[in-house]
């Protein structure tokens, strides 16, 4: 099968088809109609086998996966996700494969009205970059930088799943069949909070998705906005399986450090707090007051009267 077959059969037409598309697959670039769009926001991500995903992982979560990471930064921009674009390396024509992973990535940009427009197709090792382009709203976008002493620090969903489902790939852990598989499926389909995202935007004051884990997404907030943070570990939300788990190792670090669980993480003026547990309840969404801004420029993280010193390092490439 030639290179052209396989963008043909599988990704010349891709996701929600949009009227804003003036020339998808086909041309030497996509060309897109801006008009009405205050801004852009563009974002890109690479997921490489055996680094973002386990040579495990089914084609159609990878191609799920490769998607939801992107539009999880849209969501953290409070960005609406509109083209995409895709470059893939293929060790081999595998059209069980590209028939799977096309399949899952189809399925998640018809949820959010994404359309692929271009990409490129090479050989290689497998690796599938995505660079996402979406418009933000009137009221602006969300950003790391807008984090105000005082805020209350909100995080949506559970924390640490993902890890606990990577973990459990590689562990014995005392959880039944059904419960890892839970587990997996949050690794492997995250569930990107872009509609909530723009309903809560106008309540945020900064906002990141958690993809390398709580600690160090939540320092890049603090980083950026030049504040300090409390956080009670006691109330970072994790679920029945993580509790149980927890229960055997008495540790809250995985919710802290472990990466893929594509929440949000976000601050609230005290004004706005009431308001948006309101909104976000709506949207049965839900979402975890676990701190405060403070002054200064530390993450202090608490279990009870002292300090939870955290033994795990997020995940960093180099
Ligand atoms: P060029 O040689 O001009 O770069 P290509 O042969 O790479 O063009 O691609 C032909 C067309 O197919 C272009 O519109 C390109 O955007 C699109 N395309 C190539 N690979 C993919 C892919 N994996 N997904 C979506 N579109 C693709
Ligand atoms: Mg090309």
């Amino acid at each position: 099968m030639s290179e052209f077959s396989i963008i043909e059969k599988y990704f010349s037409v891709l996701g929600k088809q949009r009227a804003d598309v003036i020339k998808g697959v086909g041309d030497d670039a996509a060309l897109v109609n801006t008009s009405n769009i205050q801004s852009l926001a563009i974002s890109v991500d690479t997921l490489i086998e055996g680094v973002h995903f386990p040579s495990v992982t089914s084609a159609y979560d990878i191609g799920w996966k490769s998607l939801a990471v992107n539009l999880s930064d849209m969501a953290a921009m409070g960005a609406e996700p509109r083209w995409a674009t895709l470059a893939l390396t293929l060790p081999k024509v595998d059209e069980t494969w590209l028939s799977e992973f096309s399949r899952g990535f189809a399925d998640l940009a018809g949820l959010f009205n994404v359309q692929l427009i271009g990409g490129d197709t090479t050989r290689g090792a497998l690796s599938i970059s995505v660079q996402i382009i979406g418009s933000t709203l009137e009221t602006g976008a969300l950003k790391r930088d807008k984090a105000d002493v005082g805020d209350g620090i909100y995080v949506t969903g559970f924390l640490g799943d993902a890890a606990l489902g990577l973990k459990s790939l590689n562990e014995v852990l005392p959880l039944s069949d059904t419960e890892k598989q839970e587990l997996l499926v949050k690794l492997n389909r995250p569930q990107p909070k872009v509609t909530e995202s723009l309903k809560l935007a106008s309540y945020i004051n900064a906002a990141i998705d958690v993809s390398d884990g709580l600690v160090s997404d939540l320092s890049h907030i603090l980083q950026a906005s030049q504040v300090a943070a409390i956080v009670n570990v006691n109330s970072i939300p994790v679920s029945r399986a993580y509790r149980w788990c927890n229960n055997f190792t008495q540790s809250y670090d995985l919710a802290l450090c472990g990466g893929d669980d594509y929440e949000l993480c976000f601050t609230v003026a005290k004004e706005n707090e009431r308001e948006i547990m309101v909104e976000a309840e709506k949207l049965s969404l839900q979402c975890t007051r676990i701190g405060e801004i403070t002054e200064g420029t530390t993450l202090t993280i608490m279990d009870g009267k002292n300090e939870y010193s955290v033994q795990q390092k997020a995940y960093d490439h180099f």
